[in-house]
């Protein structure tokens, strides 16, 4: 710190402002060697300084308000980062669980089972995707072929679709 208008003195060791110190002495120690006029400014002086600590101490304590604010802010957008990224994680797991196969796609599958009048392969212009709903992760399509209603559950494997049989009724 400002060791270079510090000095200790001599007699009660405390450390004092060079200012207020004569011959290597505090005020306290030896107030013979101080002039009534050195003793007034420093009375003075020591107010000063005492004022000058507090404006210090006040700044400091604004340094630290001031950072907290920061860090408040910081700790906000870290907050929103985060909810970002777990609201994309969410979004991008009910996307992928939500994906369906295309019409085409279930029509083509379903059509390589030979349903009512024909016994190989269905026509896939016969076949209606009337609906479908989810059960122990599979897609179950509810589909029209002639006058059955068929269930075909289907499930997604590396990116392609396959079923897992047909039941009609
Ligand atoms: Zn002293």
């Amino acid at each position: 710190m400002e060791n270079k208008n510090m000095g200790m003195c001599k007699d009660c060791g405390e450390v004092y402002s060079a200012l207020i110190m004569k011959d290597g002495y505090c005020s306290g120690c030896k107030p013979e060697i101080f002039t009534e006029r050195e003793l007034k400014n420093i009375k003075e002086q020591g107010i000063k300084e005492e004022t000058t600590k507090e404006v210090k101490k006040e700044e400091t304590t604004k340094e630290v308000k001031k950072d907290f604010k920061e860090e408040a802010k910081k700790g906000k957008y870290n907050f929103y980062i985060g909810l970002a990224v777990v609201l994309g994680i969410a979004t991008y797991f009910v996307s992928s669980a939500l994906s369906l196969p295309k019409d085409e796609v279930v029509k083509n599958i379903a059509s390589q089972y030979g349903v009512g009048s024909y016994s190989s392969r269905t026509k896939a212009s016969k076949i209606d995707i009337i609906d479908h709903y989810k059960k122990e992760g599979k897609v179950v399509y509810i589909l029209g072929i002639e006058k059955l209603i068929c269930e075909m559950p289907m499930l997604e494997v590396k990116g392609k679709w396959t079923s897992l049989g047909m039941d009609c009724k």
